[in-house]
């Protein structure tokens, strides 16, 4: 029986095994990607006290090493299914393993939104990506669209201007959420242009890669539809709780995080949730960070009394 599983190699369940290993605790770390989680993908982080500037798989790095140090055991493999409400805990990885544990800890952050239009998932990696810092380079000097409404789709169409040809941004709604500063900047961007009230209908491909996108305007119920030729196609329609698995076991508000006390423990004994799963008002590292570090300590307090 393990003392600790944490699911998540994110910020929030790195930190939380630094607390609970440096408290004698055994922990057992569940990633189905790549440590970091969120984190690994941000191009310069800026934001995180102690760092002026750092990329964000440098600082991702730099904690699964502190962790690894300590002891952790790492599986890289996909929790797929849990029973949480008894003593003993029961994970089943995608991997075959199943591990039974007396504490828990949920810190498995949010997944991508998808558009859901036919050709996204055949061509996701040949054409349609989800990270301009990972992808980027490989769209020098091409002609690219990408697709949102908030930050993340203008801090993708800035970073991409310094290597694509052209950029559309397309956009559902009829204005950009995205912060001023920032929309300011984007505005002084000769390479990029904005297509406002527009959904992408379907992803078109030719020898397995994306060549075109095929889109619907409407602009007062006049409806036009157009077709694009495009080298790639960003999307950054933003993130949503990853909480199927736990329905019916962990109390989640109606859009899906968890809902925990100040302990960041549950509805059910033994079982804690940290980072951006769960209900808080800023989702940032600094806070998944904080989360780590109360339920690390406090599921190792449960695990010394119980
Ligand atoms: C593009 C981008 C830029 C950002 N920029 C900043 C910034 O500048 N500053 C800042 O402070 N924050 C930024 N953020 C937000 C920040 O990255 C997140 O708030 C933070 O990473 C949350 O940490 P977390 O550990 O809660 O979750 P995550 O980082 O999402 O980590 C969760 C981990 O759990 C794993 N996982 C999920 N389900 C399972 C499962 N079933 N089995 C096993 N493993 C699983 C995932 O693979 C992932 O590695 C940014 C986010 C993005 C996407």
């Amino acid at each position: 029986m393990n003392d600790l599983v944490i699911i998540g190699a994110g910020p929030a369940g790195l930190t939380a095994a630094i607390y609970a290993l440096r408290a004698g605790v055994e922990v057992t770390i569940c990633e189905s990607e790549m440590y970091g989680g969120q984190a690994s993908i941000i191009d310069k982080l800026e934001n995180y006290p102690g760092f002026e500037s750092i990329s964000g798989i440098d600082f991702s790095t730099k904690i699964y090493q502190q962790v690894e140090k300590l002891g952790a055991k790492f599986i890289f493999s996909k929790v797929i299914k849990v029973c949480l409400t008894e003593k003993k805990k029961v994970l089943y990885l995608s991997n075959g393993e199943i591990l039974e544990s007396k504490a828990v800890i949920i810190a498995n952050g949010l997944k991508r939104r998808v558009l859901g239009c036919p050709g996204e998932q055949e061509y996701t990696g040949r054409g349609v990506s989800y990270c301009a810092t990972c992808d980027g380079a490989f769209f020098k000097s091409k002609n690219i669209v990408v697709v949102g409404g908030g930050n993340t789709v203008v801090q993708d169409a800035l970073y991409l201007s310094n290597i694509c040809n052209n950029i559309k941004i397309i956009v559902r709604k009829d204005k950009l959420r995205a912060e001023n500063f920032l929309i300011n900047i984007l505005n002084k961007k000769s390479n990029i242009e904005i297509i406002f009230n527009t959904n992408i209908i379907e992803i078109i491909g030719e020898n397995n890669i994306v060549n075109k996108i095929r889109i619907k305007t409407n602009v007062n119920n006049n409806i036009t539809e157009k077709i694009l030729d495009i080298d790639g196609i960003f999307i950054a329609v933003g993130y949503e709780p990853n909480c199927e698995m736990f329905r019916n076991q962990i109390s989640m508000t109606e859009a899906g995080y968890f809902v925990s006390d100040e302990s960041c423990e549950t509805n059910i004994p033994g079982v804690f949730v940290a980072g951006d799963c769960r209900t808080k008002p800023l989702r940032q590292i600094a806070t998944a960070i904080a989360d780590g570090a109360i339920a690390g300590n406090k599921s190792a307090d449960f695990i010394c009394y119980s």
